[in-house]
């Protein structure tokens, strides 16, 4: 019988360590108590799309993600960071004062009630306070 190693979790640090591991020859096997692999990580498919099943962003100051990437042969290809809402078969942002004010997922009466809150003029003074009283004037400034 040869010895080797069980890892009990297909996420990330699961993959990872058994890649490091098979690497330096150990004999690895994974056990992943779901269908699927990627855990937090993984993806699910969306209007026949692969899509992240939670939301996940690499910067270019991942280091850690981008030397992995590389040690996988994965090529990173860069794009804008943006906000998407999936509403109705399609995606929309809602980032830009104009954004808010096209977003197909709104009523015009939800709109206008949504643009009333945001104008309100006590709604960053309260939200500034909670800001204040919870991390500290100099977080808020
Ligand atoms: C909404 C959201 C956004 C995030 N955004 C980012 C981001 O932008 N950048 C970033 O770096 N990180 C992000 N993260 C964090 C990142 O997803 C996690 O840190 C990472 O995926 C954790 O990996 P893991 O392998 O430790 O755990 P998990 O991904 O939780 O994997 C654990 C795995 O173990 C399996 N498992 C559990 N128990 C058993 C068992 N008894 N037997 C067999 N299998 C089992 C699970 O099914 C799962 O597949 C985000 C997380 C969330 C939720």
């Amino acid at each position: 019988m040869s010895n080797g190693i069980g890892i009990v979790g297909g996420g990330l640090l699961g993959l990872g360590l058994a890649d490091k591991l098979a690497a330096r020859g150990v004999n690895v096997t994974v056990y992943e108590s779901s269908p699927q692999l990627g855990g937090l990580a993984g993806s699910t498919e969306l209007g026949g799309v692969r899509v992240d099943r939670f939301y996940h962003a690499v910067t270019t100051s991942d280091q850690r993600v981008l030397d992995l990437a590389d040690e996988l042969g994965v090529n990173v290809r860069w794009r804008r960071l943006g906000g998407g809402f999936y509403h109705d078969a399609q995606t929309a942002e809602m980032s830009t004062p104009m954004q808010l004010l096209t977003f197909p997922g709104l009523s015009a009466a939800d709109r206008a009630r949504l643009v009333r809150f945001v104008l309100r003029p006590a709604t960053w003074a309260v939200f500034a306070a909670a800001l204040d009283r919870t991390a500290g004037e100099q977080a808020t400034e």
